[in-house]
């Protein structure tokens, strides 16, 4: 049997990735000496794959920003405002990803969004109906010739022809399927080109297809594949799937003249039926994903052994996969020095899947498969009882009943009583919580994380930088106020160390987007609060003002959602547990003067799952409870707000309003504020605050184009319900960028507020 991996994380085991990037767009290194780091980070990863035995390698899984807009690159699907600019072919492409602002002109970037059900973010490409689709790039071939010359003949791997289509936005009267003929044409092209470099394989990534399909998306599928594959000559084209099963197109795929099909049997519910249902193609090769790409657990070998002994039953021909990319997990243990090896020794990153896939690889071979050592050492590991259970948060979460998840008195009601006791301005101005980290605040942190800084000099250093944010916030005119969340290195792992049951990591870095990375949590046990987590800086805050300030927390779905969880109780167990923790921080806050609290669910729509019809029960019948469950027991005059990332919500938007907050705040700007008609027509009865600028990007929004977004949520959102912010939290921006920003935004509103009278 041989094994294979979808793709390998870019970012480098340290980072390497995202600080050389960072410098480069500081200008403080050449494009040059960014392309360097480029290639050391591709030729470890390189030698690392050819040590561990893998035998598939894949290329082109690396890119500087997103693998999606490299694609439209590839493709010449990239629009004249970037390539206008007159800039190099490099900051093109980052002029797309992130915007341009400088002395060539002002763009804003791509759209961004969520990449299926991970926390991986994509630029959505924009297609016009000018855009002529063709094969333009070389990357792919370039970075097939590196590895040549590293001496292996690698595995491309590209997004998808269909996948490609069914991401793009567009903008104009042409659908997807106008552009078939010519994107089968560029496929086409690049399949001859690998003809001719010798390529043995080439991994087209086509997650698009385990989504719910309609007959048309069948047909634009298969006719775009038709099209596609007459031109492969003697390369082999695997059909990449992941994130679920292809219940809807498992004949077409089995049908097309794919020489390979990865199927996902981690998260893929139906994968395995389909095969037994439909059997698997004599002349094909299923590529099985088998090692869960998405987490962190070692493989259990004796499941997997048992998937792969179902599967023998219909074909001879397996290679084993991992079950998506591993750019959701963090690249090596080798650097968790801190961790206990108790814990260690359950966890596998990138690198430790590879080694896994070896043996199963050496377990499926053998003869007797459970004889095996490596077999034997991973069932005793599974057998070990777990630590950290906690009988009394179980049986709380075992007596929640449906009067438990509901606030009273009504919300019109609340709306009411908070109006009078708040008296803010017509369109309230505020933030969605943090403000700029400095280098200097994640310098003061690492300091008190390695002893270097007392408790009590931390603690002083960040009152003075909250006092200085409640006074510039003052100063600009904003009327509900934030903190900064200046103790906080990241929304999520700053509760997961509060929290008993969790455990937390030293350089599990995953990739967010771009240059952004993420410190997953990890859910070990039953969760519980330790200790009050936040109410001594919200109340610390709200001495120095007279005005509102939130109280900032992050809710329980967004914490699991961005948190490694648990396999051995259900997302829902994990959930209520995290809820009730939450919850007592909620009112600890209440009952410490605190008037208004904002309880984030930044990631509530990234885990719905990706079939409409799995939504309910696998999803929106546990998250939406465990939502309302930490605000159920605030008194009437405490205004709940929460915030979200992305405005993809207008097919849950009913259950959005359903969460039952007083306010609630979302991105916005990059969408083109679609989401306005969505709750016009659905009258939310939430108030809202759709972010009125893209703080993801570098660039100073005018008060001019701050007014016209006003004006258009005008149209669509009652006055007396509408607020004005940003769309996300200031973290990743600059104080440089962020004053005149929400200068404009405060002075925009002031004119919003004089016009409407
Ligand atoms: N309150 C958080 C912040 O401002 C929200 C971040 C988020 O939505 N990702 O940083
Ligand atoms: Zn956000």
């Amino acid at each position: 049997m041989n094994t294979s991996i979808i793709g390998y994380p870019r970012i480098g085991g340290l980072r390497e990735l995202k600080f050389a990037s960072e410098k480069y767009f500081r200008n403080e290194i050449t494009a040059d000496e960014l392309e360097k780091t480029a290639k050391e980070i591709r030729s470890y990863n390189l030698s690392l794959q050819k040590k561990s035995g893998l035998d598939y390698i894949p290329s082109n899984d690396f890119s500087f920003y997103d693998g999606v807009l490299d694609t439209a690159f590839l493709l010449n699907a990239v629009p004249e405002r970037y390539t206008s600019l007159g800039l190099s072919t490099l900051d093109t492409y980052f002029a797309a990803a992130r915007g341009y602002q400088g002395e060539k002109g002002d763009v804003k970037a791509f759209a961004m969004k969520k990449w299926y059900n991970t926390n991986y973010h994509y630029m959505v490409p924009e297609i016009d109906d000018s855009t002529e689709i063709k094969l333009v790039g070389t990357k792919p071939f370039t970075l097939f010739g590196e590895a040549l010359e590293n001496g292996v003949k690698t595995k491309p791997v590209v997004i998808g022809a269909y996948t490609f289509l069914k991401l793009a936005r567009y903008k104009g009267s042409k659908k997807a399927e106008d552009f078939a003929e010519q994107t089968a044409a560029a496929y086409s092209e690049l399949l001859k080109k690998f003809n001719e470099l010798g390529a043995e394989w080439i991994q087209f990534d086509e997650p698009s297809l385990v989504k719910d399909m309609t007959a048309e998306d069948i047909k634009l599928f298969v006719s775009l594949y038709e099209k596609i594959l007459p031109n492969k000559g003697t390369v082999k084209v695997l059909v990449q799937t992941y994130f679920g099963d292809v219940r809807d197109c498992y004949k077409e795929l089995c049908g097309l003249d794919f020489d390979g099909i990865g199927l996902d049997f981690t998260e893929g519910k139906k994968s395995l039926e389909l095969v037994k249902a439909n059997g698997f193609p004599k002349n094909k090769t299923l590529f099985a994903g088998v090692v869960n790409g998405k987490n962190i657990w070692r493989n259990n070998y004796a499941s997997t052994l048992l998937v792969i002994t179902e599967l023998k039953k219909h074909t001879a021909d397996i290679v084993l996969n991992t079950s998506c990319s591993l750019l959701h997990v963090p690249c090596t243990l080798a650097n968790e020095t801190k961790l206990d090896e108790k814990y260690k020794k359950h966890f596998a990153y990138a690198e430790e899947k590879l080694t896994e896939l070896a043996e199963i690889k050496k377990i499926a071979d053998a003869e007797c498969p459970t004889e095996t050592e490596e077999y034997r050492r991973n069932a005793a590991l599974h057998s070990e009882p777990r630590s950290g259970g906690n009988e009394e948060v179980r049986n709380k979460v075992a007596a929640l009943t449906e009067k438990d998840f509901v606030r009273l008195p009504e919300f019109a009601e609340r709306e009411k009583i908070q109006k009078a006791r708040f008296e803010l301005p017509l369109f309230p101005t505020t933030t969605i919580g943090s403000f700029p980290q400095t280098a200097e605040i994640k310098s003061a942190r690492n300091a008190h994380r390695k002893g270097e800084m007392s408790d009590s000099n931390y603690e002083s250093f960040i009152e003075k930088k909250i006092a200085d944010c409640v006074a510039l916030q003052e100063e600009i005119g904003l009327d509900v106020l934030v903190h900064g969340e200046f103790e906080r290195n990241d929304m999520v792992e700053y509760f997961g160390e509060c929290l008993d049951g969790y455990l937390f990591t030293e350089k599990a870095w995953v990739q967010s987007y771009g240059t952004r990375c993420v410190k997953p949590p990890v859910v070990w046990g039953d969760i519980s609060r330790a200790k009050p987590m936040t109410v001594r800086w919200s109340v610390y805050a709200q001495s120095l003002t007279k005005k509102p300030m939130k109280g900032m927390l992050t809710g329980p779905v967004t914490i699991l959602n961005w948190s490694f969880p648990r396999e051995d109780i259900s997302l829902k167990e994990s959930a209520l547990q995290i809820a009730l923790a939450i919850r007592e921080e909620v009112l600890d806050l209440e009952a410490n003067g605190i008037s208004i609290i904002q309880v984030d669910e930044a990631a509530l729509r990234e885990k719905l799952p990706l079939r409409k019809s799995d939504w309910r029960e696998d999803y929106l019948d546990w998250a939406i409870p465990a939502f309302r469950y930490v605000h159920s027991g605030v008194k009437p005059e405490t205004q709940i707000h929460t915030h979200m990332c992305y405005s993809e919500f207008a097919d849950i938007i009913k259950d959005i309003d359903d969460m039952d907050a007083d306010v609630i705040t979302f991105e916005a700007s990059r969408s083109d504020l679609t989401i306005l008609d969505v709750l016009k027509e659905n009258n939310f009865r939430t108030e809202v605050g759709p972010g009125v600028y893209d703080i993801h990007s570098p660039r100073v929004p005018s008060k001019e184009e701050i007014k016209a977004a006003v004006s258009k949520m005008r149209e669509r959102i009652p006055a007396e319900k509408l607020w004005i912010n940003p769309d996300c939290g200031l973290k990743t921006r600059g104080n440089a960028e962020t004053v005149p920003s929400l200068t404009n935004l405060v002075n925009a509103a002031k004119e919003a507020r004089n016009e409407n009278c």
